[in-house]
């Protein structure tokens, strides 16, 4: 087996290949497959971009600092890092990819689960020699863990001098002048409005053909469990012509791929007023109330060679109508992450998920009967507050039923300040929660190998997105359905091109083909 480092390409050695192994499979608890031919990192939560440094290209004025900005956590985190990157680059501040040569160093944290946290303190320990070099260094702290610890951040960690909630980015370059005056600085303010609508993030990280468009902040919906409520507040949508506007500006840029970020994209609904000479917000109509079947419509309108793909849907929410747009649109991707989190109807209930066991099924028995074709992922937590055996195993046969493309899975993990942690105990001992971890991630791995299995002898229209990470002589690209497809680089078609693939062989998380036109 070769395994090759995702960021410099490099062949990994033996003792390397441990240590990659471990970090990558257990960080955060996420459950990653390396494959004989590639680590395969899912783009929405893509945890070989952890800790990613975010470099742009100089926009003309400098005022001659240097802003280092690294990110943790969900797609919505490194969109966020574009967006206090381009409001600093206003300012005249350049990026830089080495921390020791910053002037401001900003970590943009996760707060989901603990060692999400724990990871984040132990990188700002590694930033306090950089810190003692240049002592007028300003360090701080962005988005969920910000937001939970507030203040508090700042007497824990003596190195930090400025923490900084996901709504309050705006307020960045006062705050990094308060620092410079001597003090140290807090904006944690959440808003019910602010979505920056008007800031157009800069994307220089990216390849220049996938992007993801945030199309709404927040989330109402209380999971027990989850602390995204407070940490990331009150759910609120973004302005539907300038999410298409960004989606026609990425297309003319040449991207070629867009995927459509929110907590529960399902619930997205914008109303507004129909400026005047504006086009009609939907096909042939003149609405003004925007809901996430006619955003999707729109932004699929913007050409038929931009695929559009979404993230994430909520089993409670996700109606007929989305699925009949997915279904009439050949560039809507024929892909769904629907996160179950368990098969038992009594843990749904004490998780607050306000939909049980035979709404969920219902649900896929409606993605199957309208979009056949679709490929559904999934979020799974164990050893959630008082789970039996019995109720496991409900999750069990629910994979059984849904048998998932790919699955996020997770042992529970109690945070702070949520409803399960005021109401429920935290119950069920480590060493039950790992066994019936690792008992879904085996059932998952034959399902996902099972899923790719079906597709050998099937053409794939597939976005090449680049050279595979193991060779230059094999581009990689998804399918619609969301697989990663490796296949021979062939002279006529490059990187954002569109191709047909012949799907070989696979293993459990790629499909292996060559190029049919
Ligand atoms: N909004 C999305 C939804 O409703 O499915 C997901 C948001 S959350 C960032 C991603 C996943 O993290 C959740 O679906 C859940 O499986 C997992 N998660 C959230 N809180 C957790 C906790 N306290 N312990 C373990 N996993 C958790
Ligand atoms: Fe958390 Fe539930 Fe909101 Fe998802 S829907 S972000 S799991 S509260």
């Amino acid at each position: 087996m070769q395994i090759y480092n995702n960021r410099n390409r490099k062949l990994l050695n033996a003792d390397k290949l441990s240590h990659h192994y471990i970090k990558i499979v257990y960080f955060c608890g996420s459950i990653f497959y390396i494959t004989m031919d590639l680590l395969i990192p899912d783009k929405v939560h893509d945890e070989t971009r952890q800790g990613e440094a975010l470099i742009l290209e100089p926009v003309g004025k400098t005022n001659g600092r240097k802003l280092y900005i690294e990110s943790y956590g969900c797609a919505m985190n490194f969109s966020d890092s574009e967006i206090v990157a381009s409001i600093l680059a206003e300012k005249g501040f350049e990026t830089t990819s080495d921390f020791n040569s910053a002037d401001v160093i900003f970590i943009n944290t996760c707060s989901i689960r603990e060692n999400a946290e724990v990871r984040v303190r132990n990188r700002l320990k590694e930033f306090a020699g950089a810190k003692f070099r240049n002592p007028g260094m300003v360090v701080g702290v962005l988005g969920c863990m910000a937001e939970r610890l507030k203040a508090k951040f700042l007497e824990e960690e003596k190195l930090v001098d400025v923490v900084v909630g996901p709504d309050a980015y705006r307020d960045l370059p006062n705050l990094i002048e308060q620092v410079d005056g001597g003090q140290r600085a807090v904006n944690v303010l959440l808003s019910r409005e602010e979505t920056y609508a008007d800031i157009s993030p800069v994307r220089l990280n990216s390849n220049g053909i996938n992007a993801f468009v945030s199309i709404m902040r927040g989330c109402d919906n209380m999971c027990s469990f989850c602390v995204v409520p407070f940490t990331r507040g009150r759910e609120r949508s973004r302005d539907a012509h300038s999410v298409v506007a960004e989606c026609k500006d990425l297309f003319d840029k040449g991207y070629r791929e867009v995927t459509l970020l929110g907590q529960n994209v399902d619930s997205y609904k914008w109303s507004g007023q129909l400026a005047e000479g504006a086009e009609p917000l939907a096909v042939g109509d003149e609405i003004t109330v925007v809901n996430f079947a006619n955003l999707l419509e729109m932004v699929a309108l913007v050409s038929p060679e931009l695929r559009v793909r979404f993230s994430t849907s909520h089993p409670k929410d996700i109606t007929d109508e989305v699925l009949h747009t997915i279904a009439k649109y050949e560039n809507i991707c024929n892909y769904i992450h629907l996160p179950v989190q368990s098969g038992n109807s009594r843990i749904l209930d004490i998780m607050n998920r306000t939909y049980d066991r035979e709404w969920y099924m219902n649900r896929i028995d409606a993605i199957r009967r309208i979009i056949p074709d679709c490929a559904v992922s999934t979020d799974v937590i164990t050893g959630f507050c008082t789970e039996t055996d019995e109720e496991h195993n409900d999750t069990v046969t629910m994979m059984d039923y849904v048998k998932y493309d790919f699955a996020y899975m997770f042992k529970y993990s109690e945070r702070p300040g949520t409803l399960a942690a005021k109401r429920y105990a935290d119950d069920i001992p480590e060493e039950i929660k790992q066994k019936r971890l690792a008992q879904i991630v085996a059932k998952q791995q034959e399902y996902s190998f099972y899923r790719m299995q079906a597709r050998i002898g099937k053409v794939e229209k597939v976005l090449i997105e680049g050279f595979s990470k193991k060779s230059d002589k094999d581009y990689c690209g998804r399918s619609d359905q969301n697989a990663m497809v490796i296949f021979p680089v062939s002279e006529n078609y490059k990187p954002g091109q569109y191709v047909n693939v012949l799907v070989e062989r696979t293993t459990s998380a790629t499909l292996i083909g060559t190029i049919v036109g």
